[in-house]
């Protein structure tokens, strides 16, 4: 489904991106790990080009995702992205911000929006919430709100950057399932996180990324297990 090829990319002299070469195939959750500034925000930022890169390719579904034009626009709506910090908006209702896109960027008609919206915070656990405002909402299910954000555009592919990171440890469990469930559901997922249970668990394969290089990428029980480079050895070795 998606394929980065000899991706590299630089800011100014330092190269964060070094020849990355990435499948996710479709249904697969391919999670990311790496020590900080070893490049995995740029790598999904990357994907939907947020960020250029300098040489390489990244296709989706056959198609290279090209660096601006129409052809950016369409391919980026498919891919969804859940950042460490949800970005709601705090004037508008949950239920609205769930709507807001596939209103204004669809064109789905508003009735629409709002029953599918409904139905989207229902699975993340959230019916009850739908029309209260982000600030009355914890951390954890202001992320699940922008899950749901998310797959109201139906995305092919949902990137996550560190969804857990910014909440206090009681809510990570919440959001962790969410992802657990869509992941079992057969949603294509790259996901960046430091939750190792999760990786584990929910994992096919696990990319380790190290001075924006992928040094190696295998099964979660191998890599774990038995890491095939040093450096990876290390990073478990410090994080576990
Ligand atoms: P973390 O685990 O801390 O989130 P990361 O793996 O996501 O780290 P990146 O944020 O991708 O790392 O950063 C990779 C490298 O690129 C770092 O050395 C960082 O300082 C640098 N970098 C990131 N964004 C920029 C920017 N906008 N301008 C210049 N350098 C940047
Ligand atoms: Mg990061």
């Amino acid at each position: 489904m998606l394929q980065l090829r000899g991706v590299n990319k630089h800011y100014g002299q330092s190269h964060v991106l070094r020849d990355v070469d990435l499948d996710v195939h479709a249904g697969e959750v391919v999670v990311l790990l790496g020590a900080s500034g070893s490049g995995k925000s740029t790598l999904c930022r990357c994907v939907n080009r947020l960020e250029t890169i300098d040489s390489g390719e990244i296709v989706l579904d056959g198609t290279p995702i090209p660096a601006e034009g129409r052809e950016l626009a369409r391919l980026r709506a498919q891919v969804g992205m859940v950042f460490q910090s949800f970005n709601l908006f705090g004037h508008r209702t949950v239920v609205e911000n769930v709507t807001l896109a596939p209103v204004r960027v669809r064109g789905l008609p508003r009735a629409r929006a709002e029953a599918r919206a409904r139905e989207l915070l229902d699975r993340v656990g959230l019916a009850d919430k739908a029309d209260a405002h982000p600030a009355q909402l914890s951390g954890g299910q202001q992320q699940r709100v922008a899950i749901a954000r998310t797959l109201a555009m139906d995305p092919r592919l949902i990137l996550f950057d560190e969804p857990t990171s910014a909440l206090d440890p009681e809510m990570i469990g919440e959001v962790l399932e969410v992802m657990t469930e869509l992941a079992a559901e057969g949603m294509t997922m790259l996901v960046v996180t430091h939750e190792m249970g999760f990786a584990r668990r929910a994992a096919d394969r696990v990319a380790f990324l190290d001075q924006g290089r992928i040094l190696e990428t295998a099964p979660p029980d191998v890599f774990f297990e038995n890491p095939s480079t040093d450096r990876a050895r290390d990073f478990l070795g410090k994080i576990l």
